[in-house]
């Protein structure tokens, strides 16, 4: 998707302090954020909502709750939220799908 934020990103097209990446996914800190931890977990492959999945992208978007939670280990986070927004009536503003992790610590 040319026109896509976390496309760019996940491209390296557009720059972002990538906290991790692997084959799958990349993690980095949200531009304006709402906690005192605020990640974002991105598939690099473009799936604009979760009202968009289709067959076997419950793997990714299961691989990137796995992850959220490796990171928040590692981060030695004692709680956190996760959210994912749908649609722009859900409060979705980016259309690739985006989990978020936010924490007080
Ligand atoms: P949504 O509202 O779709 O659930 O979340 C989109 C999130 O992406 C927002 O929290 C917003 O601050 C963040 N965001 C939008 N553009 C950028 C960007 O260019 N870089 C980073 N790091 N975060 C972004
Ligand atoms: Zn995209």
């Amino acid at each position: 998707m040319n026109d896509c934020i976390f496309c760019k990103i996940c491209n390296k097209e557009l720059s972002s302090d990538i906290i991790y990446e692997d084959e799958y996914c990349v993690c980095f800190s949200d531009i304006n954020p709402q906690a005192k931890t605020h990640l974002l977990f991105v598939p690099k492959v473009h799936i604009s909502s979760i009202s968009e999945m289709e067959d076997g992208h419950e793997l990714i978007v299961a691989h990137l709750i796995k992850i959220a939670r490796n990171v928040a280990k590692d981060l030695k986070l004692p709680g956190y939220k996760l959210h994912i927004a749908v649609n722009k009536e859900g409060g979705q503003t980016v259309f690739h799908i985006h989990l978020h992790l936010l924490s007080h610590y």
